[in-house]
């Protein structure tokens, strides 16, 4: 293989250039307590794999794969990855893979070759790939060539030819010029020994995974995951909920994200549970996917899949009750959606917080309804940290406060990849990563949980999907008719949130619609689900105080004019 069995370049020594490292000594307490084992995590994930290799480790509506015959075909993947293609251990490699079982063989191949995955999504467009595969240092793309349209390949070429990337690896489609067919390098793979791929001998303490945090106009927000971090996260997670053999957790979002990775993929592969993807979050697929697999796990459903699910009828018919955990998060649970999950579907929620930074909360499931309806709940590891801070300071408010949800821990990132810029506002001096997000702390029923209320960081959450405001912005302020912008989110019962663009146009500019701003939006090569879904013209922006756009005022604004045209007579 040539180059599997080269000494890695990961294999330890000095931390690389724009990695904020754990202190030493934190490290070393971590170790010392049994979060973190000195073991990386594709090491993890193989020991685990030996251990349930009969087991069912994944299904899809394709197929179904004992943990046997998908680490057989992630290595076969690694050992082709590494022999028919220039990556090495230590490079980076983009997804742009929807929810199919190449995904997860792909993703567990990379890891096992050393290569860094970057999780990128299907539905990002070449120009944020390129921003982000820069600041990264990718080199390969894998993509999904029947996704939605199937133009993935044809975005592909164009990275290739603007030297973004040099390998691109496609799977479930034709191949095209220098391309390279993930089936080849299975056949290429299988003839190599699995026992010379580099990953025993990476550095536990360096990146294995890069997640995704901000935009892509100004400073990317990378955050990088460490091998032994990343692993203990998942573990954290699956002792927290009693995974193990004969858990089927069911996972309709997209599994690339942080939190498919994080409360599915990693914990059910480590614990010798099975994971069931589904390929896409329509209700008709869940609840074909239920009903054939009886899952007793949804790790994660955002309150818009749960408003989706109770609105239509078939989920009433449907036998649920294999579910005993049934977890919603990602946004702001309105009170009203838990209580009509209870009513209409049986169904007793927990909720669960989470970010690509680290930190996740979860409630107890025996908790009465207080806790459960009205907060996270508490940290997943004994380990984990949290201040309530008044934003902008290092004070603490007081219990039942709202401040901002400050967080460290053995899983919590120590600063952004490359990014010093942000890393000196987004971490206290003690290493506390500063969420942006509004908490409280709570004591109920004698436990201390909390509740999330609000954020100060401007992003909207659509459906989980976060839009970070300024990226959109500054690409609207490209177009020639717009003098100044704001994107706020508006409410959407299905949603929970989506993009408004308040613009002020040049003088004499005809008005800019919808349709027309996404148009030029698109050819700016933003993806889809970050364009404004209403556009607002307004001849000033509200300014603050102190000289900044006063986006609560557009908030209120947007919400009191969906209010009246819902009730148009009030
Ligand atoms: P991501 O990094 O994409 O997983 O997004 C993390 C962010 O999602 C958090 O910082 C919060 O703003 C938001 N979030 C996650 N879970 C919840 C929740 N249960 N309630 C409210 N917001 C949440």
């Amino acid at each position: 293989m040539s180059n599997i069995a080269v000494s890695s370049p990961l294999g330890g020594g000095a931390f690389e250039a724009g990695l904020v490292p754990y202190p030493e000594d934190v490290a070393g307490e971590y170790r010392a307590a049994g979060y973190w084992n000195g073991r990386t995590l594709p090491s993890e994930l193989k020991t685990a794999a030996l251990e349930h290799a009969d087991q069912t480790a994944l299904i899809t509506p394709e197929l179904t794969l004992s943990y046997r015959d998908l680490f057989a075909d992630a290595e076969s993947f690694a050992a082709g990855l590494l022999e028919a293609t220039s990556l090495w251990p230590g490079d980076a490699v983009m997804f742009q893979m929807g929810n199919v079982a190449e995904t997860v063989v792909s993703y567990l191949g990379c890891l096992m070759a050393g290569i860094r995955p970057v999780c990128t999504l299907p539905q990002h467009g070449v120009r944020e790939i390129s921003v982000l595969a820069r600041h990264v240092g990718a080199r390969g793309l894998i993509l999904q060539a029947d996704f939605g349209h199937g133009q993935l390949p044809d975005h592909a070429r164009e990275l290739v030819s603007g030297g973004v990337v040099d390998e691109v690896i496609v799977t479930r489609g034709p191949v095209f010029d220098s391309a390279v067919a993930y089936a080849d390098l299975l056949r290429i793979g299988t003839s190599m020994d699995p026992a010379e791929l580099p990953y025993r001998t990476l550095d536990p303490g360096q990146v294995a995974v890069f997640q995704l945090s901000g935009g892509t106009t100004g400073l990317p927000k990378v955050a990088p995951r460490l091998h032994e971090e990343y692993a203990y996260n998942a573990c954290a997670w699956a002792n927290k909920l009693g995974w193990g053999r004969g858990t089927v957790a069911l996972y309709p979002l997209p599994i690339m994200h942080n939190a498919g990775i994080s409360v599915a993929l990693h914990p059910a592969l480590l614990s010798g549970a099975t994971l069931v993807l589904a390929p896409s979050a329509s209700i008709g697929t869940l609840l074909d996917l239920i009903e054939a697999t009886r899952p007793n796990v949804i790790p994660l459903v955002p309150p818009a899949l749960a408003v989706r699910l109770l609105k239509d009828p078939r989920s009433r018919e449907t036998d649920l009750s294999s579910i005993k955990d049934f977890i919603v998060g990602g946004q702001k649970l309105p009170l009203e959606i838990a209580e009509r999950l209870r009513e209409v579907l049986g169904i007793k929620i927990r909720q669960k917080f989470g970010m690509a930074e680290g930190m996740f909360m979860v409630t107890p499931p025996d908790a009465s309804e207080q806790v459960r309806h009205h907060t996270v709940g508490a940290p997943i590891s004994p380990a984990d940290e949290i201040l309530i801070l008044q934003p902008d300071s290092d004070i603490e408010v007081a219990d039942g406060e709202v401040g901002e949800l400050c967080v460290r821990g053995p899983y919590t990132i120590r600063g952004y990849y490359r990014a010093e810029r942000h890393n000196a506002e987004a971490f206290t001096a003690e290493g506390f990563y500063r969420t942006g997000d509004l908490a409280r702390r709570h004591v109920i029923d004698d436990m201390t949980c909390y509740s999330i209320d609000g954020r100060i960081k401007d992003v909207i959450n659509r459906g989980v999907e976060k839009i970070h405001a300024d990226e959109v912005e500054e690409l609207i302020m490209r177009h020639p008719d717009v003098a100044n912008v704001a994107l706020v989110a508006m409410p959407d019962e299905v949603l929970g949130e989506r993009g408004c663009a308040y613009l002020v146009l040049e003088t004499g500019a005809q008005p800019l619609t919808v349709e027309s701003l996404g148009g030029f939006l698109l050819a700016q090569g933003l993806a889809k689900y970050k364009l404004p879904e209403r556009v607002e013209s307004v001849p000033s922006l509200p300014l603050s105080n102190v000289g900044k756009v006063a986006k609560k005022v557009l908030r209120d604004d947007i919400a009191h004019k969906l209010a009246d045209e819902l009730t148009p007579d009030a």
